[in-house]
């Protein structure tokens, strides 16, 4: 009798585990991969690695938030950036867009390759402060983010990589100097009217369809005093004064891709781009409304608008785009080939 007892709840016992198992195995099957750093662990989220390639080189990353430079494989610090970069719900076709673009501007900076690294830590290839070289959370970030969902969002993220594995963008055989940015205004702009510099792969492009973006616009409003204090701030010789804004400020001219390109206030004149960071707007597409006592900024996109816009990229893949006709359309006459 007793071993009859004993069988059913062995039987039990193997019933209870076995579904978990086959659960567990396939939710990472295709992307839990081996590695020298390959995590053990059972209880808590497993690590997802990518796959180590031999030929892979190693980059050195300047971490702001731990102060000091690691070092790692290059689609491991690629993976990072687009966790950082680009909301993960976006399309595959984006994400693997987006993996191709920053892997496209390390490369450009890493030693290895002939770069300079990065200009403020020169032990650095890169650096991981978005104002500076390009955003990048590592995977404690990346769990802490998305908690419950961290499987399931890491799993795309690898996936992003893995399939862009080496690409980047090149022009006439060199890496692109990569630009990228949240929402355009229906239009790219061109690169020398934000940063001084002309490249022939960026020309203004369409890029409909991010209407509905979240900071597709957006409004920024100030009392008169306010708008005065912010403009003097930087320009202390202005003349700007509270009352009668309307009569003081005057949009100029507009550039290719429908962006002020310069701005009259008060007594002096200044570039849309300029303007833009003086008042922390999300875009130099701009246009005023005057009230009594303040004044009304109203914007389209966010961003600086050269290049790659990371919305409109997610619309081009809901149409159907490969990530190859996204980065196409997004940096014209470019080639995408493999770094390594
Ligand atoms: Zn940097």
């Amino acid at each position: 009798m007793r071993t009859w007892v004993n069988v059913i709840l062995f039987i039990i016992v193997i019933a209870l585990i076995i579904p978990t198992l086959i659960v567990k195995g396939c939710s990472v099957k295709s992307i839990h991969l081996q590695g020298p750093d390959n995590h053990d662990g059972t209880e808590e989220q497993d690590e997802i690695k990518l796959k180590w390639k031999s030929n892979e080189p190693k980059i050195a990353l300047y971490d702001h938030q731990k102060k000091e430079v690691v070092d790692m494989a290059l689609e491991e610090y690629i993976a990072g950036v687009v966790a950082a970069e680009m909301p993960v719900s976006f399309e595959m076709e984006a994400l693997k867009a987006q993996a191709v673009a920053a892997r496209t501007f390390a490369v450009k900076k890493m030693h290895v390759f002939g770069g300079s690294g990065c200009q403020n830590h020169s032990e650095a290839d890169v650096c991981s402060f978005y104002g500076h070289c390009q955003a990048w959370i590592g995977e404690d970030d990346q769990k802490r983010n998305w908690g419950n969902d961290y499987e399931k969002n890491r799993s795309r993220i690898v996936q992003a990589v893995e399939e862009t594995r080496g690409d980047i963008i090149t022009y006439a055989g060199e890496p692109i100097e990569v630009f990228f940015y949240s929402t355009s205004n229906g239009k790219t702009e061109d690169v020398s009217e934000v940063f001084s510099t002309a490249l022939p792969y960026y020309k203004v492009v369409d890029s409909p369809g991010e209407e509905d973006a979240p900071k597709y616009k957006e409004v920024f409003s100030f009392s008169n005093k306010q708008f005065v204090d912010i403009f003097k701030k930087q320009y202390p010789k202005s003349n700007l004064r509270p009352n009668d804004l309307e009569r003081q400020i005057k949009i100029l001219s507009h550039t290719d891709g429908d962006r002020v390109k310069e701005v009259q206030v008060g007594n002096i004149k200044i570039k849309g781009k300029d303007f833009r960071n003086v008042y922390g707007i999300n875009s130099s597409d701009f246009t005023f409304e005057f009230l009594k006592d303040s004044v009304k900024i109203h914007t389209r996109g966010y961003g600086h608008g050269v290049g790659m816009s990371q919305v409109g990229a997610d619309r081009m893949a809901k149409g159907g785009s490969s990530y190859i006709d996204i980065i196409k359309h997004y940096y014209v006459g470019v080639d995408i080939q493999k770094a390594y």
